[in-house]
């Protein structure tokens, strides 16, 4: 390594400049879009240098990689068709027949029930932990134990769980420790530096930021990702070079809209918490947040996502969310616009409302995925909503 280079560390510098091809492609500033399906065989290349879109290995593919390692601080990075088949891929690439995983209790629904749902079908079986109580995890394990997946930050009551405890319980038994980091962000949190072995993002979300993309990725040691990456070129859920030019577009300005957004958000927390209409607020940046020690100890900022609670109906919640004239009534998170949801009626529809009650979900629960907006503009949306909602 030449110790002459200027290794830039900010988080936006590697945002912007990390993996830029130098020199710069026909002088592009802006990486171009390789959108060409195959590239042309080069004297004495072998079987193993062909590059092809599903091979995960064009040009886009490349500097989208790099970028995505820098904001983990990864040796390597891996770009999927969507957070779906990064969790999926993963798994199945690192698994061997049947093994036993263990996630943590609510995880996000999609890979809840593939691990419910579809994972059986191939073999592997799953146990699910509470994330608030560690000492049950050792009761758990089982000789076939193989790998330990959590979330940061949970969805829709955003609790963080003691990451150390989960590091130390993997290392103990030798497990793959791999996380969902999506709701943090890399701004945030980078759980390689913790000692997770990979880190797994819907890209979707904050990485891209622009609600106009499904993406996903892993991120990890090269040992790992290129056992992972073996197995998506076969299963074929490869981004699409036009797709990794637009998040690696949307990455360079993710400090600013994580920051924007999660300023916004724990002013509005607190805005919300002092509601009359409002029964309870769920902000990890809150000190009455069971979670909040937790986070405060791992997460550099609290995220743009919330909850919060409305003394009312489930119908009543639906007209909150239909009075705004900002927020959009619309599912998924992590884009530059105010989102809102009835978990009660998207994620969580599947269990009854006794099952929701158990576990904290009240059928008036909302959840915010807090945008960029003036925050002003923000909360005179919500004063609307509300007064709709109660009227
Ligand atoms: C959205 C989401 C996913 C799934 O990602 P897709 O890009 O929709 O496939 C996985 N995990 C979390 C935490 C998510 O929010």
């Amino acid at each position: 390594m030449n110790t002459n280079d200027h290794t830039p560390n900010g988080f936006s510098t590697r945002a912007v400049h990390a993996g830029e091809p130098r020199p710069r492609i026909g002088g592009a500033v802006s990486m171009p879009i390789f959108q060409s399906s195959t590239f042309e065989t080069r004297e004495g290349e072998s079987y193993d240098d062909i590059r092809y879109i599903r091979l995960n290995n064009t040009p886009s593919h490349d500097v989208l990689h790099q970028k995505l390692a820098a904001l983990e601080g990864a040796e390597s990075a891996l770009s999927m068709s969507s957070g779906m088949a990064a969790i999926t891929t993963s798994l199945m690439a690192l698994l061997q027949p049947g093994a036993h995983i263990l996630a943590q209790r609510g995880l996000y629904g999609g890979t809840g029930s593939w691990l419910v749902h579809e994972l059986p079908k191939l073999g592997y079986t799953c146990s699910f932990f509470d994330g608030q109580h560690p000492e049950q995890w050792e009761g758990l394990v089982r000789p076939n134990t193989a790998l330990v997946l959590c979330e940061t930050i949970s969805n829709p009551l955003l609790e963080v769980v003691d990451f150390d405890q989960v590091v130390q319980f993997c290392r103990r038994h030798g497990f793959i420790s791999i996380i969902d980091n999506t709701f943090a962000s890399p701004v945030w949190f980078n759980p390689l530096s913790l000692g997770f072995d990979l880190v797994a993002h819907s890209a979707t979300k904050y990485l891209n930021g622009h609600t106009d993309l499904v993406a996903g990725c892993v991120m990890g040691s090269s040992v790992l990702v290129s056992r992972i990456r073996k197995c998506l070129n076969l299963f074929g859920g490869t981004l699409d070079p036009h797709a990794c030019y637009l998040l690696q577009r949307g990455i360079k300005t993710l400090e600013l809209r994580v920051g924007a957004q999660s300023e916004n958000a724990l002013q509005l927390a607190q805005w919300l918490s002092l509601r009359p209409e409002v029964r309870r607020v769920f902000y990890p940046g809150l000190s009455q947040h069971a979670s909040h020690p937790n986070a405060r100890k791992y997460l550099r900022g609290y995220g743009g996502m919330l909850a919060f609670e409305l003394s009312g109906t489930s119908d009543q919640a639906v007209t909150f969310c239909q009075n705004l004239q900002l927020g959009v009534y619309a599912p998924s998170l992590g884009g530059v616009e105010t989102l809102v949801t009835i978990p009660a009626r998207t994620s969580h529809v599947a269990l009854t409302p006794e099952e929701r009650r158990k576990i904290g979900i009240s059928d008036g629960t909302i959840r915010v995925s807090v945008g960029i907006e003036n925050i002003s503009d923000l909360k005179d949306d919500f004063i609307r909503g509300l007064a709709g909602a109660m009227s």
